[in-house]
């Protein structure tokens, strides 16, 4: 999987390519990450890589010129043809199949992420293929979210996780029903006077499996309705999702 980042913060994705799975996937030669800052593809002295709107307001806007430079070089590098994604709180909402999709397709992505109100709408409707927002919020530059997206779909890059922590286990993935994850304990069994559930010391790997949907439904009931609501749950679901509502409200 090969990313590619139009970004005035290239520093910024250090955090990505330093620490964690990213940058063992990076090591392990699994994803391939490389920035492009509009300010080396300036030409005046200043090297400016913004102006004002037209039609007055506040804030600058970023230049077409030096963001359209920086994406034709990153697309040369790019080993096929890549998607060009700008991420903008106007986009469609980010999510778990969206990451997944991402990698399985293997399709080189070049991210625009942008700073001050944005970037100069010309590149949105002639350079970029699909806007995207991690969520209703404003951040104050793309890098955050664009870290965001590749942190979720390198997960999801085959190779990447081991057997035992695979993207599969977790939160919202089809595997899992779409549902919430479910709590997790390590060593010491009993903190202080908090102790771990009994079922997870039992060695029964089928009550193990059982308490572990149990808490799943449960966590998404509580935390998720939303995501309930949109799921037709078996028969076996339904009563482990009553039994965990019986514990929680007795
Ligand atoms: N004026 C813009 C608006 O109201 O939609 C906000 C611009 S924001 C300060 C600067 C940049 O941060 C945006 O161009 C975008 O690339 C990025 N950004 C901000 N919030 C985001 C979000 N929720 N998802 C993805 N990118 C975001």
């Amino acid at each position: 999987m090969w990313c590619g980042v139009i970004t005035l913060f290239p520093q910024m994705f250090k955090v990505i390519s330093e620490c964690g799975v990213s940058s063992r996937a990076i090591k392990e030669g699994l994803l391939g990450l490389a920035t492009w800052d509009p300010r080396d593809f300036t030409t005046d002295n200043y090297a400016t890589v913004d102006d004002r709107p037209f039609g007055g307001g506040p804030g600058m806007v970023m230049l077409a010129t030096p963001l359209r430079k920086a994406l034709e070089s990153a697309k040369r590098a790019a080993p096929r043809k890549p998607r060009v994604i700008y991420v903008s709180p106007a986009g469609k909402r980010f999510d778990a199949s969206m990451a997944r999709k991402f990698a399985m397709n293997d399709e080189p992505l070049i991210f625009i992420a942008g700073r001050y109100e944005g970037i100069d709408q010309r590149v949105i409707e002639h350079d970029v293929d699909e806007i995207i927002s991690i969520g209703d919020y404003v951040l104050s530059g793309g890098e955050l979210a664009v870290m965001v997206i590749i942190d979720a779909l390198t997960r999801w890059i085959p190779g990447v996780l081991g057997h035992e922590q695979s993207a599969p286990n977790d939160a919202f993935s089809e595997e899992n029903a779409g549902l919430l994850d479910c709590p997790h304990y390590t060593r010491p069994a009993t903190l202080e006077n908090q102790s771990v559930p009994s079922v997870l010391l039992s060695g029964d790997h089928q009550a193990i499996k059982r308490w572990r949907k149990k808490q799943s439904l449960g966590q998404t009931w509580l935390n998720r309705p939303d995501i309930l609501e949109k799921l037709t749950l078996d028969e076996t679901s339904q009563a482990l999702l009553a039994e965990f509502q019986q514990e929680y409200e007795s």
